[in-house]
């Protein structure tokens, strides 16, 4: 499944944000791999490989790269149609090694040798697109005749944030998607109908099955006849009873979360409102936000508060110049790689050129046209907030890392002061850990790791700001909330959490809760305080008994 792409993209735009990604998808892929091939084997390794093949795969034909994407499904194809039990051996190892070197080396070296016109590419990410903002919103079907699986599966899902509909008979579905089209099915195989009747079921409904709507059958079968049904039936995913929760959680959100890029964010400095208006009102319409400084010493704060993604500069203005401008805002950490486009009259080249050698990146001469405009903002923001990506997230969540929380946290605290709006800072950990570790692995641990984060990711609205602190330590901001209502959120997520089925390796479940601090706003006020504060406060969850959260009222 592909996320909506804004259909306004270029082919080659595409292409270039496709091979920006690859030396990102290489390094995934390669350490999936080596978790497969080498150390610590299991199913689920072995089906990340397979589904990190499928969709490089998909992307590379979509955009005409057929040996890499030709590839990629060789590979893939080796991985799905053989049922692995064990560590791939000998002659079987032999073969995916080779598959695997011949990927790499396409990946190193890609090449466009496939021809898909732009328009053809563009009509089929319309399709796209339109499907999926009718998308019932994070509804799953899932499609279970034993009543109380089906329950118990429910339950675990919508831990995580989805909305879960139960259909115990097949012909219920069909109805169902008259109704609403749902974001996934889950589908079990073994129906009274018969032992792959969900199979059969979905292979029947495919005309009226949106394409784009995932189908993940779970069963108890293992063998090889059904997942090969299931493949050619067109499930993109096949899980065994009892489900790994956290595995199945992982292939709802890569299916169904289209992630939806945050709108650019453009700085507009400008003397004249009404240059300024007139980018503004052209950056808008390409799905941009944008503010506006008309005075050069208001930018620190606007930069602050508005967080942008790019700072579009007028050259002459009356208080200083954006020469200057552009040097001083180089001169905050936060801000010293953020692109800076000057917008200018000025049509001299030396001058041109000294800005863009004074911390500028480029130089746009007015009047310009709308389209060039948008064009240059766009590549720079996309190349800076990939950049970012990769300085600012913890690699094993995807979570904030703890630099960028704690720098986050005391821009958001500096706002609550001015505007005096309540804020809460939540410092969590996981109780016992280190038993987690110890009993079922460190993979499995990390597997824990990335449930947490994905819960609260799911389950935090999308202005608190979610880091990770430390190994088993989480951070989490909430903007414009009191304490009180901090601590509601935060133990609502805990219960949930703590309901939570976990897998070890051979199929042990077990349980993990966290104990979480939280400090708040007005109460402790500086950064160093608030971070305290909290800390203070899940030392006192832990003291207490863990498996709570304390709001530490006298700080
Ligand atoms: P407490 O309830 O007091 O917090 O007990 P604990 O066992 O969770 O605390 P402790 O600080 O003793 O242990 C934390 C453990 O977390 C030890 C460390 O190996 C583990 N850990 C830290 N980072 C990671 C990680 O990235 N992955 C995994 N799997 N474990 C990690
Ligand atoms: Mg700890
Ligand atoms: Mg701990």
């Amino acid at each position: 499944m592909t996320a909506p792409v804004p259909a306004a993209q270029s082919l080659t735009q595409l292409r270039t944000a496709f091979l920006t990604q690859l030396p990102e998808l290489r390094q995934q892929i390669e350490a999936a791999w080596l978790g497969m091939i080498d150390s610590g084997w299991s199913p689920e390794a072995m089906q990340d490989v397979q589904y990190r093949a499928h969709r490089l795969a998909g992307s590379a034909f979509t955009l005409g790269y057929q040996s890499l994407g030709r590839a990629a499904r060789e590979l893939e194809l080796a991985l799905a149609f053989k049922e692995w039990t064990a560590p791939p051996q000998d002659d079987d190892k032999e073969r995916l090694k080779n598959l695997f070197s011949e990927l790499l080396q396409q990946i190193t070296h890609p090449c466009l040798d496939g021809s898909m016109g732009e328009e053809e590419l563009i009509a089929s990410l319309k399709a796209t697109e339109s499907l999926q903002s009718t998308r019932a919103n994070r509804l799953v079907f899932l499609v279970e005749d034993d009543p109380e699986q089906a329950e118990e599966l429910a339950v675990q899902i919508r831990y995580f944030g989805y909305q879960v509909q139960i259909l115990t008979r097949l012909e219920q579905l069909g109805k169902a998607l008259q109704v609403i089209t749902p974001a996934a099915i889950l589908m079990d195989l073994i129906f009274p109908e018969g032992d792959s009747a969900g199979i059969e079921a979905i292979q029947q409904m495919r005309s009226v099955l949106p394409a784009q709507v995932p189908v993940i059958f779970v069963s108890v079968r293992d063998d090889f006849q059904a997942r090969l049904q299931a493949v050619r039936a067109g499930g993109q995913a096949y899980f065994t009873k009892p489900v790994n929760i956290g595995a199945l959680i992982d292939a709802l959100d890569r299916m169904t979360l289209g992630e939806e890029p945050l709108p650019y964010r453009v700085l507009i400095v400008d003397d004249s409102p009404v240059q300024a208006n007139f980018s503004a009102m052209h950056l808008k319409k390409a799905g941009m936000e944008t503010y506006i400084v008309t005075t050069p010493l208001d930018v620190l704060q606007a930069l602050n508060d508005f967080n942008p993604d790019l700072i579009l500069l007028d050259l002459y203005m009356p208080e200083c110049s954006g020469f200057e401008l552009a040097q001083s805002i180089r001169q905050i950490e936060t801000f010293i790689s953020i692109p800076i486009v000057y917008l200018s009259a000025e049509t001299d080249r030396e001058v041109q050129l000294e800005a863009v050698g004074i911390g500028g990146d480029d130089f746009l001469t007015k009047p310009i046209k709308p389209d060039h405009l948008i064009a240059s903002i766009r590549s720079r923001v996309e190349r800076y907030r990939q950049m970012r990506n990769l300085m600012v997230r913890d690699s094993l969540t995807g979570l904030l890392n703890h630099t960028t929380i704690k720098e986050r946290l005391s821009q958001e605290l500096s706002r609550a002061i001015r505007y005096k709006i309540p804020l809460a800072f939540a410092m969590l950990d996981i109780d016992h850990f280190k038993q987690v570790n110890d009993t079922y692995g460190h993979s499995v641990g990390d597997r824990v790791l990335k449930n947490l984060a994905r819960l609260l990711v799911n389950r935090l609205r999308t202005s608190d700001i979610v880091g990770r602190y430390g190994g088993e330590e989480f951070a989490i901001i909430f903007p414009n909330t009191s304490g009180n209502d901090a601590v509601q959120v935060l133990d609502e997520i805990r219960q949930n959490f703590s309901g939570i089925v976990h897998q070890g390796n051979s199929g042990q479940i077990f349980h993990v809760t966290f104990s979480a601090g939280i400090a708040a706003y007005p109460g402790s006020v500086t950064p160093a305080n608030i971070g305290d504060a909290a800390d203070r406060a899940l030392y006192q969850a832990k003291a207490g008994g863990r498996n709570r959260v304390v709001l530490l009222s006298n700080p």
